[in-house]
C-alpha cells in the first residue's frame, strides 16, 4: 500500500503558490474522520474535518458537504485510502485549509494501521518571512491556537500573510484580495471577499406593516465549497438589485453575515449574507471561475414517491405551455398570474409545474426546450404537480450532462413517446384525514397554497380576530344530511330538493372569520360543526339570540373573539362570478395543547 501513496504531495500542496502545479489527483490515507460541532436540530449539513496523510506529512482539510455520504456509508474510514479528485486551497483565518471538493475511496487497497511517521506541515516560507518580520515583536496571541495543518502557526500580525498575498486572487478596486470560500464565512471574521454566482435573484418585494413599510430582495449564491443567500434591504435594493444579475458572477465583501432563517430559504448554509451601506460588489472578469449551479435530480418517476411539499430539482423537455391565469388571494386581495406548464424526461412520466407572477407573464421559452428547476415544491392529492416558490429557479438549455442527454432522447424517441401521469389512485384516501403541515399565514401566502388546481391543506396556530356579523348562518332543511337552504314561504319553509315544506329550519353556521397569527391574517370560511366549537351555542340557539337579546347576542360574539385555536384549513381555487379566488376553508378546529404547542416552540427557537 506504502507504494501507492503520493509522497510528497501534501508538502507540494502547501508550498506552491501556483494551483496549476498542484500534483494530479494524489493517493492519501485517512487518519482520522471527525464530525464538527454544529446544533443537530438546525437542519444544517454536517460537516467533518478529515486528516490526510501521504506517509511523509498530514494535513487537516475540510470535506465539502457533496462528500458527507461516503462518510454516513462508512466508506470513509480511518486507515482508508483515497484518490483526490478535485480540491483547492483557501486562505482562512490567515491560514491554509485544503478543502477537498471531489475524492474517491480506493477500496482495493483496503484498510491499514498508519502507515509511516507523517510529520505536521510547516508553513515554512510564511514562518521564515514572518520571523523577519516581526523580530523585534513579541508573538501575537493568536499563535496559541493551533494550526488547521495539525501545527502551531507561526506568529501572525494582522496583515495577510505573505503566502496568503501569493494565493489569493486579485479582486481589484477596494475589495479584499483574499478570496474565501463560501463555506469559510462566518460572523466571527469580517475580511473577506467571495467569489460567487448568481443563481437566483428574487423580485423586489414590498412590506407595509404597523412598524413601516420597505422593500427587500434576496440573491443565492454559489461557489465551489457552497451556496449562501444574501438579501439587501431599502438602500441596498437600489444599489445593488440592478447590478446583481442571475447567472454572473461577482466579488462580493464587507456583508454582514447572520444566523439563516431556513423557513424563507432552501440554500443549505447555516449563514447568511446581508447587504450593509459599505458592501462592495464587483463584477468578475472571469466568467467561468465559478460552478453553474447545482442540481440534484429526481426523475418524474421518482416525484411520485416524494413526500408532498419536498423541495426537489427536476429537468425535463418542455413540452406543453398553458395560458396565464388570474389568481385573487382572499388573504391580500392581491391577484397572481400563474401559468401551468408540461415537462417529461426519459422515466416516461409528464408533469405539470406552475410558475408565478412575472416569470408566469414573461414565459417564453418555446417549447421542446429544456428546463432544468431547482428548489421546487411537490404537491400531492390528486397525483402529483410541481409548484415553484419565490426562492426557486429556473434555467432554460442549461449546459450541464443531464441537458445533453435528455435532447439527445428526445430526439431521438421522446417526442413520439407517450407520457404517463401519477395517478391520483393511491393519494386521495389520503386527503381527508391527513394531519398537514403547520404553516403560518405568511408562509400559506408566500408558497401560493390552493392556487393550484389540486386543493392544498395545512395547519395553522391562530387567533380568532373577527367574526363578521352578516350572515352568521343559514336556514337549512330539518331533514337528515340534506342541509340545503330552505326558503320562506310565509309561515313555512320550503326545501326544493327534499320538495317539502316546514314549519320551521334548521339554523346552520356559515361564518366568515379573520385568524391572525404573527405573520398576517386569514379569512377562513367556517361551517356548522367547526361553528359550533368557536360559538360554545347552535346556530338555532345564536340566531334566535340575535333576534331576541341583543346584549346576549353581543356578548357570545366577544367571548368567541380573541381565542386561539389549531385549524386544520383547505385552500382551494373558487370560480366566483367567473373571478378565480383562493378560498380557505377551517375543515376541524381544536383547543391548543400548551404543553406540545411550547414543545414545538422550543424546537424551533432551538433550530433558528
Ligand atoms: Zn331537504
Amino acid at each position: 500500500m506504502a507504494d501507492r501513496l503520493s509522497v510528497g504531495s501534501l508538502n507540494k500542496i502547501n508550498t506552491t503558490s501556483d494551483p496549476s502545479e498542484f500534483p494530479a489527483n494524489p493517493v492519501l490515507q485517512v487518519l482520522t474522520v471527525k464530525e464538527l460541532n454544529s446544533n443537530p436540530t438546525s437542519g444544517a449539513p454536517k460537516r467533518y474535518r478529515v486528516v490526510f496523510s501521504d506517509s511523509q506529512n498530514y494535513a487537516q482539510s475540510m470535506l465539502s458537504t457533496q462528500l458527507n455520504h461516503l462518510v454516513m456509508e462508512n466508506k470513509l474510514v480511518k486507515g482508508a485510502f483515497v484518490q483526490l479528485t478535485q480540491f483547492t486551497v483557501n486562505v482562512m483565518k490567515e491560514r491554509k485549509i485544503l478543502i477537498v471538493l471531489g475524492l474517491n475511496v480506493l477500496p482495493e487497497l483496503g484498510i491499514s494501521e498508519k502507515i509511516g511517521n507523517p510529520a505536521g506541515l510547516e508553513t515554512v516560507d510564511v514562518l521564515k518571512q514572518q520571523q523577519q518580520q516581526n523580530a523585534s515583536k513579541p508573538p501575537s496571541e493568536s499563535s496559541s491556537t493551533s494550526s488547521f495543518y495539525g501545527n502551531r502557526p507561526p506568529p501572525m500580525n494582522n496583515a495577510p500573510a505573505p503566502a496568503a498575498k501569493r494565493n489569493a486572487v486579485r479582486a481589484g478596486g477596494g475589495l479584499s484580495t483574499i478570496i474565501y470560500p463560501i463555506e469559510g464565512l462566518s460572523p466571527y471574521q469580517n475580511k473577506w471577499t467571495i467569489r460567487a454566482r448568481v443563481t437566483n435573484k428574487s423580485e423586489i418585494k414590498h412590506w407595509h406593516n404597523q412598524r413601516g413599510e420597505g422593500k427587500l430582495f434576496s440573491v443565492n449564491l454559489l461557489d465551489e465549497s457552497g451556496e449562501i443567500r444574501a438579501t439587501g434591504f431599502n438602500e441596498q435594493v437600489d444599489a445593488f438589485y440592478d447590478i446583481l444579475q442571475e447567472g454572473q458572477v461577482y466579488f462580493i465583501s464587507k456583508c454582514r453575515v447572520n444566523i439563516a432563517k431556513k423557513q424563507f430559504s432552501n440554500v443549505q448554509n447555516e449563514y447568511e449574507l446581508m447587504f450593509e451601506r459599505d458592501t462592495e460588489i464587483k463584477k468578475s472578469e472571469d466568467q467561468n471561475a465559478v460552478p453553474m449551479a447545482r442540481f440534484n435530480f429526481v426523475t418524474l418517476e421518482e416525484v411520485g414517491k416524494v413526500a408532498k411539499d419536498a423541495i426537489i430539482d427536476v429537468i425535463g423537455v418542455l413540452q406543453n405551455i398553458g395560458p396565464v391565469q388570474q389568481i385573487t388571494s382572499r388573504a391580500t386581495s392581491r391577484g397572481f398570474d400563474k401559468r401551468d406548464i408540461t415537462i417529461v424526461d426519459q422515466s416516461g412520466f409528464e408533469m405539470r409545474m406552475t410558475v408565478w407572477g412575472k416569470q408566469a407573464i414573461d414565459f417564453s421559452v418555446p417549447e421542446e426546450s429544456i428546463i432544468a428547476f431547482k428548489g421546487v415544491k411537490v404537491n400531492d392529492f390528486q397525483g402529483r404537480s410541481l409548484s415553484m416558490l419565490n426562492s426557486s429557479t429556473m434555467t432554460t438549455d442549461p449546459d450541464i450532462p443531464e441537458a445533453h442527454t435528455l435532447k439527445g432522447w428526445y430526439d431521438g424517441q421522446g417526442r413520439a413517446q407517450d407520457f404517463m401521469k401519477h395517478s391520483s389512485a393511491a393519494t386521495v384516501g389520503s386527503g381527508t384525514n391527513r394531519t398537514a403541515e403547520r404553516k403560518t399565514v405568511a408562509e400559506v401566502q408566500a408558497q401560493h397554497l390552493g392556487m393550484s388546481e389540486t386543493p392544498d391543506y395545512f395547519s395553522l396556530k391562530a387567533t380568532v380576530v373577527y367574526i363578521r356579523k352578516k350572515n352568521i348562518s343559514y336556514p337549512a332543511c330539518p331533514t337528515p344530511d340534506c342541509n340545503k337552504k330552505v326558503f320562506d314561504q310565509g309561515g313555512s319553509w320550503h326545501c326544493e330538493k327534499c320538495n317539502k315544506d316546514y314549519e320551521a329550519p334548521h339554523y346552520r353556521y356559515i361564518m366568515t372569520i379573520a385568524a391572525g397569527d404573527h405573520t398576517g391574517q386569514l379569512w377562513l370560511n367556517v361551517f356548522d360543526d367547526v361553528g359550533r366549537i368557536l360559538m360554545g351555542k347552535t346556530a338555532d340557539e345564536l340566531n334566535a339570540m340575535q333576534e331576541n337579546d341583543e346584549n346576549e347576542f353581543t356578548s357570545v360574539m366577544s367571548d368567541a373573539s380573541y381565542v386561539p385555536y389549531v385549524f386544520e384549513c383547505r385552500a382551494k381555487q373558487d370560480n366566483f362570478k367567473g373571478e378565480v379566488r383562493v378560498r380557505y376553508t377551517a375543515m376541524s378546529v381544536r383547543n391548543i395543547d400548551w404543553k406540545q404547542e411550547s414543545k414545538r416552540l422550543v424546537d424551533l427557537i432551538k433550530s433558528a
